[in-house]
């Protein structure tokens, strides 16, 4: 049994805000079939703490960032737990990154450090006689982990991956915090985490750790150039040797149409759909139409490219389209999504709802996802489960999970959903052309339903593929 210390700033259920959370939080239970044991690090959040019942106390921290900290172990939700009680740090209401002013909180660098301090001491001098052989950090809060495990001693031991959930965000920190930090003054330079005369939290880790990870193949290969590796590319390139992509699976018993609590009818056929289409159709206020209904589920940002359906969306309203919209996020999108709302065949609910989420991707015919980037995209893989036919972007992990209707794959009955390339509003507009198209054949989109449907979306092979990686790290026994 490899033992795994897995260290992330958002786990699901407990807490999230993204696709990190789900895939920290599905992991571990993927892991245990492969002979993996996981422990989950995390920092204890309201959320999180809320969630604790009679915690083990592994031990105190004096000083930890700004004030002491009491380390605690728990399980919650099948996830086996060390949670960081650290007041001065974590016991904020509101969003886990942003105070009130919708700003990162001052002190995040100092709140994700501790995050990797505490882990490094795991790794270094174990918890409760756990001591794990790898250490697997997810995303910049916990790219200090690898310094920290160094200056700790414990590095020639401890195996470390940090996987990249999304490269744009980088964790910057202004270089007069170096010593709160921490951090040792030597490796400032560029072949550590000095990054255009600041501190990168991320670079620290994509320099110092054994192997890196991120979110599908096509994203490991996007990451080296300058379109998409946000000033890191060079970086991703020279360590492109310790670099791979393993693609997100989903947590198949939550999102399974045949069983799932949270729709009106469950189905295993593409057929069931029809009465999950009209509760929907009830529920959002539109009426029945001749084209599709097609959904977004999504943050409202720039990221997922939904400016350019906001541009493309007439095209599809003229063929008897309609569009809902689950989603929140920056104000002018928000705004935007409300106005387009005027129009009786589109519907927008701005804000957060899981259970909406599942009766939305179950009653719909289409899920758009039109991002610029998308390291692996989750919410068309709900879309593959559910015969609801995704509309996506070519890149990323959306090129990696969807066989596109080209003329080849239709001929041979395999394909899924419909990409588009390049990225713009007139490819968009194309592909919602071809989307109306080929809806308007019912057998050809019932076998493109099927073919979905069909598509393994599971953790299996990407757990074995981490487990095999963790196997390669270990240095210990
Ligand atoms: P990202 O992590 O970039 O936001 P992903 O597709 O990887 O994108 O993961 C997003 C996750 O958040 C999915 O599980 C999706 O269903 C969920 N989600 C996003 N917005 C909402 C919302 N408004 N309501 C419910 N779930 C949402």
């Amino acid at each position: 049994m490899t033992r795994v210390l897995s260290v992330a700033s958002e786990c699901a259920p407990l807490v999230k805000t993204g696709g990190l959370a789900d895939v920290v939080g599905a992991l571990p239970a993927a892991l245990a079939a492969q002979g993996v044991t996981v422990r989950t690090l995390l920092p204890g959040y309201p959320a999180v703490m809320a969630t604790l019942q009679d915690p083990q106390v592994l031990w105190d921290e004096a000083d930890l960032f700004g004030g002491p900290a009491r380390i605690l172990a728990a399980t919650v939700a099948g996830l086996d737990l060390i949670v960081i009680d650290a007041p001065a740090l974590y016991a904020r209401q509101g969003s886990i990154y942003l105070g009130p002013d919708g700003r990162d909180w001052p002190d995040n660098p100092e709140r994700f450090a501790a995050l990797c301090w505490v882990a490094a001491r795991i790794g270094a001098q174990g918890a409760g006689g756990w001591l794990p052989q790898v250490i697997h950090a997810h995303d910049w809060q916990a790219g200090f982990m690898p310094e920290y495990l160094h200056a700790m001693g414990a590095s020639a031991r401890v195996g470390t991956i940090l996987t990249i959930h999304n490269i744009a965000f980088h964790g910057m920190v202004d270089v007069a915090r170096i010593d709160a930090l921490r951090l040792p003054r030597h490796r400032y330079s560029k072949d550590g985490f000095e990054f255009w005369g600041r501190i990168s939290a991320l670079k620290a880790g994509l320099m110092a750790v054994d192997r890196l990870t991120t979110v599908s193949p096509t994203y490991a290969a996007e990451l080296m150039t300058d379109q998409f590796g946000m000033g890191l590319d060079g970086v991703m390139r020279l360590r492109r040797g310790a670099l791979s992509g393993i693609l997100n699976g989903i947590d198949e018993a939550a999102w399974n149409p045949e069983t799932d609590p949270a729709i009106a009818r469950t189905y295993a056929a593409p057929k069931g759909k029809a009465p999950n289409k009209a509760a929907l159709l009830a529920e959002l206020g539109l009426p029945a139409a001749k084209g599709p209904l097609c959904i977004v589920v999504s943050r409202l940002t720039e990221q997922k490219g939904l400016d350019l359906l906001l541009d493309a969306l007439p095209v599809l309203l003229q063929r008897g389209g309609q569009l809902a919209v689950l989603g929140s996020g920056e104000r002018w999108m928000e705004d935007a999504f409300r106005n387009v709302a005027r129009d009786v065949n589109v519907a927008v609910r701005i804000g957060y709802d899981e259970a909406l989420s599942h009766r939305m991707i179950a009653g719909a015919d289409a899920i758009l996802v039109p991002s610029r980037f998308e390291p692996c995209g989750l919410t068309q893989l709900y879309g593959l489960r559910y015969g609801t036919v995704p509309l996506v972007a070519l890149t990323g992990g959306l090129a990696d999970t969807v066989i596109p209707a080209s003329p080849a794959a239709l001929a041979v009955g395999v394909a899924s959903g419909i990409q588009f390339h390049p990225v713009t509003t007139d490819a968009l507009r194309g592909a919602l052309t071809r989307l109306c198209e080929l809806y308007a054949q019912p057998d050809e989109w019932a076998r493109m339903q099927r073919n979905a449907m069909r598509q393994p979306v599971g953790w299996g092979p990407s757990a074995a593929a981490y487990a095999r990686l963790y196997a390669e790290v270990t240095k210990s026994a």
